[in-house]
């Protein structure tokens, strides 16, 4: 049999709220392959449930950080080098938009909304790669981050999370220019709909998932887990020829045209 062996290897995990998040399936096939990891959550009212999903894995740690704070991260990526001394695998599931840019006239998108949607959800992949790099060199390390076909396409209600989402995909290529040069690889997965807490905060989400299940080739929407799966693959050596790239796991809906 052939399985995915990532005994000693370390990943750092931003994004998990809930068990629901996409990071935590992320984490769950991590954990299984052997990998230890850490977890970054926002702040001290989260620390319950990701303490609750990281209980049964070997040896978690915990480290709080909000991502639009420069000292938060500094000191997230001290802790993994102190108690790990090395990083693997790093993991961006992060995203922000105040609840009230993710309805209406994308025309509407007010300075502040723009400002923090990109802050949040983009250029935190910029310092989290940096202070990544450092601890990557010389293991072949691996970063992934989380998309949306937003990014490509206008689709509604998505409006200034969308313009966010297409400064990452940028930002996944640029660092894979200069990463590359280190061994270190950078991609991104566009994810179909999955119901989770900043899904439902997309206006007419319940509509999105039936578009989908209408329209993907696979005739279905995905799963937290084939999301998983496909950052595992991403992550791990097996995709060591890949970088710069985006994966689209989204039951082939990205293809569709009417
Ligand atoms: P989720 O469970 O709500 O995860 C979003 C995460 O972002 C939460 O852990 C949230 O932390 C974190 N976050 C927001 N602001 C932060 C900040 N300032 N500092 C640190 N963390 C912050 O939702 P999800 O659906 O799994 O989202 C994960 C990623 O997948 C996002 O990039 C999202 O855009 C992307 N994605 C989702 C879908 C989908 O349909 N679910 C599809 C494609 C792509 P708190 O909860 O602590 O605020």
């Amino acid at each position: 049999m052939y399985t995915l062996d990532l005994t000693g290897k370390t990943g750092l995990i931003f994004g998990v709220a809930n068990k629901r998040s996409l990071a935590a399936g992320i984490a769950d096939h991590l954990d299984r392959a052997g990998a230890r990891l850490a977890f970054a959550y926002q702040g001290e009212r989260f620390r319950d449930a990701v303490s609750s999903l990281a209980d049964n894995m070997a040896d978690p740690l915990l480290v709080e950080c909000d991502v639009t704070r420069d000292e938060d991260l500094e000191r997230a990526f001290d802790t993994v080098k102190r108690e790990f001394g090395h990083l693997d695998y790093l993991v961006h599931s992060v995203a922000f938009a105040p609840r009230e840019e993710l309805e209406g006239e994308y025309r509407e998108t007010s300075r502040d909304g723009f400002r923090i949607a990109l802050e949040v959800s983009a250029y935190s992949l910029i310092p989290m790669a940096r202070l990544a790099a450092p601890l990557m060199e010389g293991r072949k390390g691996s970063i992934v981050a989380l998309s949306y076909l937003g990014a490509e396409r206008a689709i509604p209600s998505y409006n200034v999370m969308g313009t966010a989402k297409a400064a990452l995909e940028h930002a996944v290529k640029q660092l894979s220019l200069g990463l590359g040069k280190l061994d270190i690889r950078v991609n991104a997965i566009s994810a179909g709909p999955v119901n989770t807490l900043s899904a439902r905060g997309v206006s007419g989400f319940t509509n999105i998932l039936k578009v989908y299940e209408e329209r993907a080739p696979l005739g279905r929407n995905i799963t937290q887990d084939e999301v998983g799966s496909a950052a595992l693959f991403l992550l791990s050596g097996m995709a060591s020829g890949i970088t710069g790239t985006v994966l689209h796991v989204d039951a082939g809906f990205h293809i569709t045209a009417i």
